[in-house]
């Protein structure tokens, strides 16, 4: 993938508020703060001041790399290189920070406006054929692999951007690369203020958990407001009795930025198309494959082939025994659909497993898994995290903490090394982004800048008299999403500011957060932080043993739904643009990755913001989830936490950062390539041995 979006665009989506709480300086004082953005407060010419700052750092240290008159080296090249690249990835990351998560919208414009030139700069860099050429100019060197291979990819990721094109095409490519960009956000805009409400009556609301139900006040006509955010959406698709309800808010949810970004989606699409082209690829898939993992996309399609062979048959097994139950509760049903199959699948569980999802919610309320996904990751990553009260955050409700490495015997030893800062925006707010990312604020730089990085959720709580209950799929993301802030935090400890965690090759970022998943199946883990919210007490292992059980089944149908989100994001990516009829190669894709039956008016690729965050790469989750079971695999299940694989993977795995290609930081962790032998028994470990009674 062109390095400008790697760099502009933190991967996946992200958000929110800037904040009143900041102390508030005058616009046009030069920030005291290079790093922050959101300490200036909620001024939008301030941080235009600020980014054109960051910017003018980056022309003075290109300056620097074209004003050396002797031989190219590491020290007068490379360096200055790095730290332009160090800038605009600051830049980057503040203005996206803003566009995403801001209070006001003129924040949100400015930010979204800002993000776009920060874009431009990069791809001016990326085409700049004098910096091009002194990198090339470098003597390889021989004896600091990872300086090695980051300079390396830098000259990789130089000639997949256009660099060696001549000067007509590099101004198209330059004019594409913008439009790309600004269509990328618009797409994310349009999703995140597509919010649609949808009224409820009273009846409709059966089935629902009674704090969900208390935490909505009927209007004067006796009826509720449901909206498309998370909290809402997520209880009413697994609770909600009402199959008629259920279909109302699935369609919202999935029209909620359509049609406005059908057209956009279209643009976008064809924009990378032209920009594959004049690259010399025939589709925009062979262009954003050729400097990952994968290699090609017909690669991607090799993936999807194999793990659907090894998902297949399961997937249809689970779905029939789905069915053949659902037609036990209600006469003449002769199929599921789409807006249906998490309610059915959640009933299945509880006649099946005696599993109520609600009936572990009261011992996850948001602070204690907060508290405890810290603790897990600490122990698990040998590491401590310190609150800072005092920092300066971009809205009130974020909770801030440094990171110290815990290595040594006493990790609460003074001289415990600061290894970096995490902040955590965790529940929703109005105009904030409405998903649920992890994505770097400040890139690392070993000696002289400690990298920070962010959580982005929208999790129930965060008000006064609602403890934000969680469902136990909430707490897998929740440390899904820590998993990639560790990664950066951890793997950005090197020499050098664009070869940290996130920035391994893209389709290798999903391993650490999905490897992390499985670790919550662990009862020790979940008994020591899943305390009831009212009496105390600790989750019953009867309950966990319960609940894994029940969680475990559906595992081969949620594979095949990853096949079909991969399929939709290549296939859009792999042929001509301006034709493709996205209603068609939806129900297509469905018809051969998905058992349930369509809800007309389905819209939902309007709003899959991976479209944009990753482009034809999808696979990503796939792939990563092969190599995240088989990562897992390693561990003594007995002894997850403390026992030396942990230690050992935080070494070979994440530490490394993008220092080295993924495919030997698998190797160095698993002795040999990935495959399939531990997803297939994954897939059906829990779901085949007889439920409750054996565990
Ligand atoms: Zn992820």
């Amino acid at each position: 993938m062109n390095f400008p979006r790697r760099f502009a665009l933190p991967f996946a989506t992200m958000l929110t508020t800037l904040v009143a709480a900041a102390p508030q300086l005058p616009a046009q004082q030069p920030s005291p703060d290079p790093l922050h953005v959101w300490v200036q407060g909620d001024d939008p010419a301030a941080l235009e001041l600020w980014v054109k700052q960051r910017l003018a750092a980056v022309d003075s240290d290109v300056a620097k790399l074209l004003a050396v008159t002797g031989p190219r080296t590491i020290e007068n090249t490379l360096r200055p290189f790095d730290d332009a690249q160090n800038e605009l990835a600051i830049a980057g990351n503040n203005s996206y920070l803003v566009y995403s998560l801001a209070d006001s919208a003129p924040m949100r414009d400015k930010g979204q406006a800002l993000s776009a030139v920060i874009s431009s700069a990069n791809t001016d860099l990326s085409l700049n054929q004098k910096v091009y050429a002194a990198l090339s100019a470098i003597p390889m060197p021989t004896n600091t692999p990872a300086t090695r291979h980051y300079l390396e990819r830098t000259l990789l990721e130089y000639r997949l951007s256009g660099v060696d094109k001549d000067d007509a095409n590099r101004a198209k490519i330059r004019a594409l690369q913008d439009k790309i960009t600004d269509l990328s956000l618009t797409f994310g805009r349009n999703v995140a203020d597509g919010t649609i409400k949808i009224t409820a009556t009273k009846n409709e609301l059966a089935g629902l958990p009674a704090d969900f139900i208390a935490l909505h006040k009927p209007a004067a006509d006796g009826t509720y407001t449901l909206t498309t955010e998370q909290p809402d959406v997520g209880p009413v698709l697994n609770f909600a009795t009402s199959a008629d309800l259920r279909k109302r808010l699935f369609l919202a949810y999935s029209q909620r930025a359509y049609p406005k970004n059908v057209q956009v989606l279209r643009d976008l699409l064809i924009a990378r198309q032209d920009l594959a082209t004049t690259l010399g690829y025939a589709h925009y898939a062979d262009l954003a494959t050729a400097d990952q993992m994968i290699g090609s996309a017909a690669n991607v399609e090799l993936l999807i082939q194999r793990v659907d062979e090894a998902s297949r048959a399961a997937a249809g097994e689970e779905y029939a025994q789905l069915l053949a139950f659902a037609q036990q509760r209600q006469r003449g049903l002769t199929s599921i659909s789409q807006s249906d199959s998490r309610y059915w699948s959640e009933q299945y569980r509880r006649a099946q497993y005696s599993f109520d999802a609600q009936s572990v919610r009261p011992y996850f309320p948001y602070d204690e898994v907060q508290a405890g996904i810290l603790k897990t990751a600490a122990r698990l990553f040998h590491v401590s995290f310190k609150p800072v009260k005092d920092a300066a955050v971009w809205d009130k409700s974020v909770d801030t903490f440094d990171v110290y490495d815990a290595v040594q015997d006493a990790p609460q030893a003074s001289n415990a090394k600061l290894l970096g800062r995490i902040y955590l925006d965790m529940h929703p707010r109005e105009g904030k982004d409405k998903w649920f990312s992890s994505s770097p604020v400040i890139p690392g730089i070993i000696g002289r800048q400690l990298p920070e990085g962010m959580l982005v959720c929208n999790f129930a709580g965060g008000t006064i008299g609602n403890p934000g209950l969680m469902e136990y799929n909430e707490v897998v993301t929740f440390f899904h999403e820590f998993g990639h802030l560790m990664h950066h935090i951890l793997g950005s400890q090197g020499e050098w500011s664009g070869a940290g965690g996130f920035n391994v090759e893209g389709d290798f970022v999903e391993s650490p957060s999905q490897m992390l998943e499985e670790m919550f199946h662990d009862p020790s883990i979940l008994q020591s932080f899943g305390k009831h919210y009212q009496t105390g007490e600790t989750i019953p292992a009867a309950l966990i043993a319960k609940m894994n059980a029940a969680s475990a089944y559906g595992r081969a149908r949620w594979l095949q739904g990853q096949l079909f989100a991969s399929s939709y994001s290549l296939q859009v990516h792999n042929q001509a643009p301006a034709t493709i009829d996205f209603d068609a190669l939806q129900a297509t894709d469905q018809a051969r990755f998905s058992p349930y039956t369509a809800v007309a008016g389905d819209r939902s690729y309007a709003s899959f913001t991976h479209l944009v965050g990753y482009a034809s790469n999808y696979y990503t989750y796939v792939l990563d989830k092969v190599i995240a079971i088989d990562f897992f695999s390693q561990f003594d299940k007995r002894n997850l936490l403390d026992g030396p694989t942990a230690m050992r993977y935080r070494h070979a795995v994440l530490e490394p950062g993008a220092s080295k290609p993924a495919a030997e930081l698998v190797k160095d962790f698993l002795g040999r390539e990935q495959n399939m032998v531990a997803l297939k028994s994954w897939m059906n470990e829990e779901f085949q041995s007889p439920p409750v009674a054996s565990r």
